[in-house]
């Protein structure tokens, strides 16, 4: 690994690292040589990707909690100092979708869906940034999505919280410059996850037309994003901050 994209006795907590984009991301930093600690609600989930990541040769633990819970950020960070003795990297990654059409949404499903995908990444920044003031770096990814920056018809709380994620990603990244914390977003296009599996169980065609409109012809995997991860987490990026970079073969520049 080139010297600038190095982790080693770097530690990274990966919200929702069990599975899908995050354990890509994991995979990634774990790679580059960072301990991780992954975030899930599923105990069987969070214990096979530590096991996955363990044969890479880090040391990894999981945390199983519920991000919407109000405390969760604040007993994550502590857990993970406790086992580790520092936080250098946040990916503020879990996230959840409920579709329906704006009038059908009950306002129950709009607040959780925001304190799932927004909320936590905002309460989980906030707990790990005096630790990352105290070793005097830090690098915090979030991921956004193409609901970041389009709208949709079954997507109205989605695109409110991935909307915010950029935004909040800004103000931190302004507010934290100092700190010499950087926060970045990762914008990923139409990923083939759980989460995407689901959609398309829910909306007819989905596949094909998303497909239709990716330049380079296939939907992406969790492993496309473990490079963007590396980048953003190493000192390869430290001039860099509060950008919100798609990970998505060209679909959100394709007419
Ligand atoms: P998956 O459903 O595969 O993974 C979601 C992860 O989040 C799981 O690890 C899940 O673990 C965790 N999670 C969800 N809710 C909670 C919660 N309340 N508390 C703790 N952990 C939680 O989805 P993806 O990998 O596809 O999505 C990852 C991120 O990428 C999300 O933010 C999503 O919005 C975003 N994204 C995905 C795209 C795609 O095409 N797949 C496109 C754009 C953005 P567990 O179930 O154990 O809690």
């Amino acid at each position: 690994m080139i010297s600038m994209f190095n982790l080693d006795g770097r530690v990274a907590i990966v919200t929702g690292g069990n599975g899908g984009i995050g354990l890509g991301m994991a995979e990634g930093l774990a790679q580059a040589g960072a301990k991780i600690v992954l975030v899930g609600r599923n105990s069987e989930k969070n214990a096979a990707a530590v096991s996955r990541l363990e044969k890479l040769g880090v040391e990894v633990f999981s945390i199983e909690k519920d991000l919407t819970e109000a405390t969760a950020g604040a007993e994550i960070a502590s857990a993970t100092e406790e086992r580790f003795g520092r936080i250098d990297i946040l990916i503020n990654n879990a996230g959840s979708n409920i579709r329906k059409r704006p009038e059908d949404l009950e306002p129950e499903e709009f607040r959780w869906v925001l304190e799932t995908n927004l909320t936590s990444a905002f309460l989980c920044s906030q707990a790990v940034y005096p630790a990352m003031k105290q070793v005097g770096a830090g690098k915090i990814i979030n991921i956004g999505s193409m609901y970041s920056i389009f709208g949709g018809v079954v997507s109205t709380a989605y695109s409110v919280s991935k909307a915010g994620i950029v935004q909040m990603t800004k103000s931190m990244a302004t507010a934290w410059a100092p700190e010499n914390i950087q926060v970045n977003a990762v914008l990923p296009g139409w990923i083939d996850t759980e989460l995407t599996q689901k959609a398309r169980k829910e909306v007819d065609g989905l596949y094909e037309r998303q497909l239709a409109r990716i330049p380079d012809g296939r939907w992406g995997t969790p492993e496309d994003h473990a490079g963007v991860a590396v980048f953003l987490a190493s000192s390869a990026s430290d001039y860099i901050t509060g950008t919100a970079i798609p990970v998505d073969g060209g679909f959100s520049i394709s007419g």
